[in-house]
């Protein structure tokens, strides 16, 4: 039986391992990354002969702020190094898109550029064809949840590894690892149990009537009034993407407490998917968009890059991440540059609430600490 996370967890302060996008011409920034990822102890995981699954977001079509494929092959080629067998995976999405189903999703990261030729493993829909394909896993001290429905392929692998696109997000605050593993492994219905403590509504007085969060909002959940958007409430799936689209501030959560119940049923869908197996996580904070990569655009980013983490805790990893990036000074010509140049907006020194002021981010990884998914606490270990 695999070794569990708890055993590998180190028992004092976990360390996050962390180096810049500083190189030379000798050394390409994939090796780094590799040296990194090993330096921070990905080969005390027994991968050989084992079914490895590295879990990452393809990018919506149109999308260009997603990890490109050449970060995946990197790891990839370390898990086979290892002897394991890896591939890549993400589960279909909530919301109609270019994911929503296994082909139109393996089309999608074909597009994007993830294909054997390019990463060295195949890419595998975890949710399979309807993102039915899923499996009960008990959430391990979950007060929320007590089981959480998981795309097959993913609790089907021996090991798991985040490969995560660090960024911004329209209702998390950041999209980190905690991100990418409790929302994108779940299915599709594990999406709607995550989802579904908030809907939008959008103020008239605010609306000025561009119709741009129509086209956002896969599910035709918005209609116009006299130009002014509406949301019917009963189509409405609580996804956010139209909270993210609108320039004008319109569009707002009804339930002013539901981004931090989503943060943290987030934290429970991680601790399903990590909870007694190995698990290793790594971040890139590169591109840092304002809003999550399942937009089919991505804003300029709000940060610069700041480098690429790895951890065995994913809430060390998280928090060390956030703080990296709430210590970088934001690009003036961003999203989150116009908010601070704005006096009717927050200014709180906090990049991602000044970027998505609707949002909350501390919610999750709180919770997960207090559910025992991993510590906020974290030693840095900076690799040159
Ligand atoms: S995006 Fe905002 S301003 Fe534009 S129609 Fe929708 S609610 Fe109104
Ligand atoms: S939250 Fe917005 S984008 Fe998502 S389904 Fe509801 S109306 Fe559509």
């Amino acid at each position: 039986m695999a070794e569990s996370t708890e055993k590998m967890r180190p028992k004092q302060t976990p360390k996050v391992y962390f180096t810049d996008f500083r190189t030379h011409t000798d050394q390409p920034i994939t090796v780094k990354l590799q040296r990194l990822i090993k330096k921070a102890g990905i080969g005390d995981i027994d991968m050989d002969g084992k079914f490895v699954a590295i879990k990452m977001h393809f990018g919506e079509l149109g999308n260009l702020a997603f990890l490109r494929p050449n970060y995946a092959k990197a790891v990839a080629d370390v898990v086979k190094e290892l002897g394991g067998k890896p591939f890549l995976t993400d589960c279909n999405t909530l919301y109609p898109g270019s994911r929503k189903n296994a082909l139109d999703h393996l089309y999608c990261a074909e597009v994007n550029g993830f294909n054997y030729m390019t990463t060295g493993c195949e890419v595998i829909i975890a949710d399979g064809l309807r993102g039915t394909d899923d499996v009960e896993v008990p959430v391990k001290n979950g007060t929320i949840f007590d089981t959480a429905l998981i795309g097959r392929a993913i609790m089907d692998a021996d090991v798991f590894i985040s490969l995560t696109h660090f960024k911004g997000h329209e209702s998390t605050g950041f999209g980190g690892t905690l991100k990418n593993i409790g929302m994108g492994c779940g299915s599709r219905g594990g999406k709607m149990l995550q989802h579904n403590d908030g809907k939008p509504h959008v103020d008239p007085d605010l609306c000025r009537t561009c119709k741009r969060c129509a086209k956002e909002c896969g599910s035709d959940a918005i209609s116009y009034e006299s130009g002014k958007a509406v949301i019917d409430q009963d189509i409405c799936k609580g996804c956010g993407r139209c909270i993210g689209a609108c320039a004008f501030d319109a569009i707002s959560n009804d339930n002013e407490g539901a981004f931090e119940i989503l943060g943290q049923k987030i934290a429970e869908y991680t601790q399903a998917v990590c909870y007694g197996r190995p698990c290793f996580h790594i971040s890139l904070i590169t591109d840092v968009s304002p809003n999550c990569d399942c937009h089919s655009e991505n804003d300029a980013p709000i940060l610069p890059d700041i480098g690429m983490l790895a951890s065995f805790d994913p809430v060390a990893l998280d928090q060390a991440c956030v703080d990296l990036c709430q210590k970088a000074d934001p690009v003036r010509n961003s999203q989150l540059g116009d908010n601070l140049a704005d006096p009717d907006k927050p200014h709180t020194g906090d990049h991602f609430y000044d970027s998505n002021p609707n949002t909350r981010w501390k919610q999750t990884l709180e919770h997960g600490e207090a559910i025992g998914l991993g510590t906020r606490e974290y030693e840095l270990v900076v690799m040159k």
